[in-house]
């Protein structure tokens, strides 16, 4: 039985407290589509950054959240397997991916559905027109026809696999772009939120001989000792860019290093990561850096024959991979130590403040009557 409404914590206005409402579900879903109750979501920078307004041109009211996990409650016609072909049945968890329309230079051309030129992120969807709901603060979800689908295997903790679709996937495809990470590598890391947390872990898992990560506050950078780093360079005490450049140098022996993760995303991260690299280095592009972005010196670019790459989100095949790559290293590294005490939906504005105040690193929503544990 599909219930009539869902309840959902709805943006309305930036910076304001997500009204929780009733959106309704339609009586069945689509062909091709699913609807799954919610588990557990976890909230990306992304949706702090959409809570504060900084993405104006997304149209409210719109259910935040993109990173989410549950169990199918419905299936429409033709959705009873995932990607790999896998069953999908009534109780099956799933995380999935935005939809790609197929039809566009992205999809049928370049094969890339993170190019796709009308890619299903939930925050298209306004909350006040059906399907009403497929974000992630919300009870019930629905999962667009076009999107790729996973079944969750089941020693997956519902919190890593809703934090792999985007954090996750994102970290994966930013390495996959660099064509991976040569043996004994230096890779330095810039950011230390959840990206540039998972990318640290990535790194030393990958086989790099020096992994260096900046950030802040202290907290994230001792985590990120913990999940790999051999140096990390707080950008408080250092605030100066081109001081954190000349540290990075030092800590290379002035070769500098072989790859640059931008998980940052300020407007130096970019110019400051070209200079951190050595000859033939690689700085991959997958923070944001806004309007304000220092010009990276195309000098450096062409003199130490460097790559700069753009890397953007991740697809299924990204997904899969973060999956399994938090499943293969559960012991390696403590994956829950990124998380905070999963709270309500009712506290998910809480949440969101904090993460904006970088209190928090990832906050987790849990549903239902299960256990907040
Ligand atoms: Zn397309
Ligand atoms: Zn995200």
């Amino acid at each position: 039985m599909i219930p009539e409404t869902t309840r959902a914590a709805v943006l309305r206005a930036y910076r304001k407290p997500l009204v929780l409402e009733d959106l309704p579900l339609p009586p069945r879903p689509d062909p091709g589509a699913a609807l799954v109750r919610l588990e557990r979501t976890t909230l990306c920078g992304t949706d702090a950054h959409l809570w504060q307004g900084g993405m104006p041109f997304v149209e409210l009211p719109i259910v935040l959240g993109h990173e989410m996990t549950g169990r199918v409650v419905a299936l429409g016609a033709g959705a009873d397997t995932d990607a790999l072909g896998r069953p999908v049945e009534l109780g099956t968890r799933l995380v999935w991916s935005e939809s790609a329309c197929g039809r566009c230079h992205g999809c049928a051309v370049l094969r890339e559905p993170v190019l796709c030129a009308d890619r299903g992120y939930g925050f298209r969807q306004r909350a006040d027109r059906a399907p009403y709901v497929t974000g992630g603060l919300t009870e019930y979800c629905w999962v667009s026809p076009g999107s790729a689908r996973l079944v969750v295997p089941d020693d997956v903790p519902a919190t890593w696999a809703a934090a792999a679709g985007c954090a996750g996937k994102t970290v994966v495809r930013a390495f996959d772009r660099a064509g991976g990470v040569p043996p004994g590598a230096t890779v330095v890391v810039q950011g230390a939120g959840p990206l540039g947390l998972f990318g640290t872990a990535l790194a030393r898992a990958s086989g790099a001989g020096l992994v260096i990560t900046l950030g802040a506050p202290d907290d994230r950078l001792a985590l990120a000792r913990r999940w790999g780093a051999d140096e990390v360079v707080s950008v408080e005490e250092v605030p100066d860019p081109d001081d954190r450049v000349a540290r990075v140098a030092e800590l290379t022996g002035a070769r500098g290093a072989d790859l640059v993760f931008d998980f940052a995303g300020s407007p130096t991260t970019n110019y400051e990561g070209v200079l951190m690299c050595g000859q033939r280095g690689t700085h991959v592009v997958v923070g944001l850096a806004g309007p304000d972005a220092v010009a990276v010196p195309p000098g450096v670019v062409m003199g130490r024959e460097l790559r700069v790459l753009g890397s953007l989100n991740g697809d299924v095949s990204d997904l899969d991979r973060a999956l399994r790559f938090l499943a293969g290293n559960r012991d390696r590294f403590d994956w829950n130590a990124m998380f905070a005490p999963p709270i309500e939906l009712a506290a998910a504005t809480s949440a969101l403040a904090g993460m904006a105040a970088m209190t928090a690193i990832k906050p987790v929503i849990a549903f239902g009557t299960e256990e907040l544990c």
